[in-house]
Order: structure tokens, then C-alpha cells, then sequence
């Protein structure tokens, strides 16, 4: 959110003058995230109408991950020493979460659902494979990919473990870019076309139409 726009992640995590998850796109979001999330792990056998034309593709999913442990909309959080702590633990650093995380023991897969425009940019697909080998020592090759739902498209990419130090080392500037913001209070607004799905669309003297 951050990299998207310093301004608004001033207003949802510092100053808090607005609730994240309240826009139309978001409510949307989650609602296709809970669908397909039931529908992989068997709680239900529905797919909302707009996802009804993907549903080879979730059934080969399913099929895919026998061989693997499956994990959906996995919660994983890590302290400051990269450690695996709990959501809440008063040691919570850096959260993520995965949409479906599927581990093979040597090889791990994670796909990320999204429902917006496809956009260009990898840093999400690095963090995930952070996160993973970070809670996963066995695992030595992570491949993450972004589902596209609208255009029905996927950007994949694939890390192994020896990049891992690296892949901190340029998740590590973001952070510090961020901590350096709180420092000097200082937030650039960055107006875009999704200022509009943006929560603090209304207060926002900055936005964008
Ligand atoms: S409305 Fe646009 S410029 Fe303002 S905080 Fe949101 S994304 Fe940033």
C-alpha cells in the first residue's frame, strides 16, 4: 500500500481517519476470496455466478494439490528475527497473507487472487516467497503467481533460496522507506486512477477525479 500511495497508508495505519475495507472494490474482493477460498477447501461446492466460468481452473487446482499440504487464506506473521510468531503476538512485525499456499516439502506454490486491473509489479510475488521460505526451511524453490480473474491471465515468477538474502535486503528499503516516513512525517500523496477505490477517497484533498 505504501509503495501505491505514502498518503494513504498515512490516513488507514497512522492517523487511522479512515477503516480500510469499506470501499465497493474491496467488499467485492473479499467477498471473491471467501468463494473461492470455501470452494478449494471443500466447505462448499458454489462458485458465485462471476466466477463460474473459472471453474475448470479451480477444479484443476484441486486436483493439483494432492501430493501437497494446501493451505487457504494462510495467515503468516513474523517478528523482527524473521521467526514465525502468532496474527496477535505482541512480537508481530511483518504480516502477510496467502491466499492458497500449497507446500510439495523441496518446492513451494502460492497463488494470490486478484480481482482489480492487472498492473505490472513483482514486489508482492517476492514478499510471498519470503514469507515462505522464511516459515519453511525445507522448501528451496518457491513459485508465486498473481491469478488475474478479470482478464484471466497469470504472472508467475520463481525464487529459490539462495536469493533469500537479497529478497530481505530489497523488502528491508521498503520497510525503512516507511519508517523513515513515520520519522519525518512525511507522506507524498501519489494520485492515480485508483484514487476512486481508494477509502479515503472523500477527505483526500490530493485525489484524482
Ligand atoms: S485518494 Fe488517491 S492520493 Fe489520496 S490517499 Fe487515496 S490513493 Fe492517495
Amino acid at each position: 500500500m505504501y509503495d501505491k500511495c505514502p498518503k494513504k497508508f498515512q490516513y488507514l495505519k497512522v492517523t487511522k481517519q479512515v477503516k480500510p475495507g469499506t470501499s465497493e472494490h474491496l467488499e467485492y474482493g473479499n467477498k471473491v476470496h471467501k468463494c473461492i477460498s470455501d470452494y478449494l477447501s471443500g466447505i462448499s461446492d458454489n462458485i458465485m455466478p462471476d466466477l463460474q466460468n473459472k471453474k475448470a481452473f479451480f477444479d484443476m487446482i484441486r486436483d493439483n494439490v494432492r501430493g501437497g499440504d494446501c493451505f487457504y487464506e494462510e495467515q503468516v506473521c513474523l517478528d523482527t528475527d524473521l521467526k514465525q510468531v502468532s496474527w496477535f503476538s505482541k512480537q508481530a512485525w511483518m504480516r502477510g497473507i496467502l491466499d492458497v499456499f500449497i507446500d510439495y516439502g523441496n518446492e513451494g506454490v502460492v497463488l494470490d487472487w486478484k480481482t482489480g486491473k492487472q498492473r505490472e509489479g513483482n514486489d508482492q510475488l517476492l514478499f510471498y516467497a519470503a514469507l515462505v521460505m522464511s516459515i519453511r526451511p525445507k522448501i528451496n524453490t518457491v513459485r508465486t503467481e498473481f491469478v488475474w480473474l478479470g482478464p484471466n491471465t497469470i504472472t508467475s515468477r520463481v525464487y529459490i533460496r539462495d536469493q533469500l538474502p537479497v529478497m530481505w535486503r530489497e523488502i528491508m528499503g521498503k520497510v525503512n522507506s516507511v519508517e523513515e516516513s513515520i520519522r519525518e512525517d512525511v507522506w507524498v500523496p501519489k494520485p492515480s486512477y485508483l484514487c476512486r477505490f481508494c477509502e479515503a477517497y472523500d477527505i483526500c484533498e490530493d485525489r484524482q477525479g
